[in-house]
């Protein structure tokens, strides 16, 4: 019988996997995709989508189409469950699909324990396709009156959010809308100093209010409470606070990592089951936990198409090296930006440029297997 490769999410370090499926198929092996939406959203161009920089096709990959044209097959929907003795994938709707190897991509969440409602005008920055229906809302609302929007949370995606709905709320006819930042200490605070300051220097030339100590511990629809007691009335409210792995992993008594995590060894490998592989947000690196960034999960690619392969072939799998620093560009939604990597540390429309550049250039790339 064929061996079964699943790949649960079709995330950022599957990118590689995925453009190389045929050569599983023409070993004789079945693979199977199983994700939530047809696309896959690349995150570091979010936020510009919000301000209407990047339209939805530059931004996303056509999984669906890419799983099929390969030869592997597609499942639209959600994984809830790994059941990891018996080697099957409990999905949403109470079906299942079995697996020989299986590799995951889930992703993280934004945690909801403090929104004490429904999602009615209130939005997470996570999953990335939501900032779309937060576009369409925050266009139709502005069209009518001025608008109030609050981001919760004060790291990168908060700054990045932020800016580029100022953007957003400068399109023709919508009106101009009162941005706030509500974070618990200041922006940027994992940050150096001269990011912190480049971030708030931008916002604030542009009358975007940032609030700082302010510990938010309930959302509402149009309503955010601080512990004090204080509340901010908001018409529209993003929730920034930070992210959590996919709770898949603990759900399935699988071994995880202190924030959740799948564990993995070096070979980005369950510490437990020898058939599971993992990368990107939803993992947790037991030799050196990684920051969640979309960084590790690219540079996490080839490591894990190898070690698939290897796994399946019966061949020799190859350790991930996380590598040194790393470059994080800021996207202001200005047409300006922040570039930062170790030493080098400079804003403007330069750095706007770099990041749009390489950001162009990966999404090309593997839209290019499209
Ligand atoms: C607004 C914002 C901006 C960011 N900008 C940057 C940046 O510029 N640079 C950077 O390095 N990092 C950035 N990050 C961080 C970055 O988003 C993450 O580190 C990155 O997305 C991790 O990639 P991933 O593939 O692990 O997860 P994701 O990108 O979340 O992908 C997970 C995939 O799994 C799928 N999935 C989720 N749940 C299930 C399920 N139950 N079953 C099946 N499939 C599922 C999803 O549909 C998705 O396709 C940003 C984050 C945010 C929120």
């Amino acid at each position: 019988m064929k061996k079964k490769l699943v790949l649960a999410g079709g995330g950022h370090a599957h990118m590689v996997t995925l453009a190389n499926l045929h050569q599983f198929v023409e070993k004789g092996y079945n693979v199977t995709v199983i994700g939530p939406s047809e696309h896959h959203y690349y995150s570091g161009m979010g936020p510009g989508m919000l301000g209407k920089t990047y339209t939805p096709e530059q931004v996303r990959f056509a999984t669906k189409l890419v799983v099929e044209k390969k030869g592997g097959t597609f499942v639209l929907e959600k994984v809830v469950r790994i059941d990891a003795d018996a080697q099957i994938v409990n999905l949403e709707s109470g079906d299942s699909v079995p697996y020989d190897v299986i590799s995951c991509n889930l992703g993280s969440h934004v945690p909801r324990d403090i929104i004490k409602d429904g999602l009615e005008d209130i939005y997470l920055v996570k999953p990335i396709e939501r900032l779309l229906a937060a576009q369409e809302r925050i266009l139709e609302l502005g069209s009518r009156k001025k608008i109030t929007i609050g981001i919760i949370g004060g790291g990168p995606s908060a700054v990045e959010i932020a800016g580029n709905l100022w953007r957003l709320t400068r399109e023709p006819g919508v009106q101009p809308a009162d941005i706030k930042i509500l974070t618990g200490k200041t922006i940027m605070p994992h940050h150096p100093h001269g990011v912190r300051i480049k971030a708030q220097a931008s916002l604030k030339r542009r009358g975007i209010d940032i609030v700082e100590d302010c510990k938010v511990n309930e959302i509402r629809t149009g309503r955010v409470t601080e512990a004090s007691g204080e509340t901010h009335e908001l018409d529209i409210i993003f929730v920034a606070i930070g992210v959590k792995p996919n709770p898949v992993f603990k759900a399935s008594g699988i071994p995880t990592g202190p924030d959740g995590g799948l564990l993995v060894n070096r070979y980005l490998q369950s510490t437990e089951y020898g058939n599971i592989f993992g990368g990107g947000d939803c993992i947790y690196f037991n030799e050196a936990p990684l920051n969640k960034v979309g960084v590790f999960a690219v540079r996490q690619n080839p490591v894990i198409y190898h070690n698939l392969m290897a796994t399946l072939d019966g061949g020799n799998l190859q350790p991930f090296e996380p590598g040194g620093d790393y470059l994080l560009i800021f996207n202001l939604g200005d047409g300006t930006g922040i570039f930062h990597k170790r030493w080098v540390l400079f804003g403007g429309r330069l750095a706007f440029f770099v990041k749009d550049y390489i950001d162009r250039k990966f999404m090309k790339t593997f839209q290019a297997i499209e």
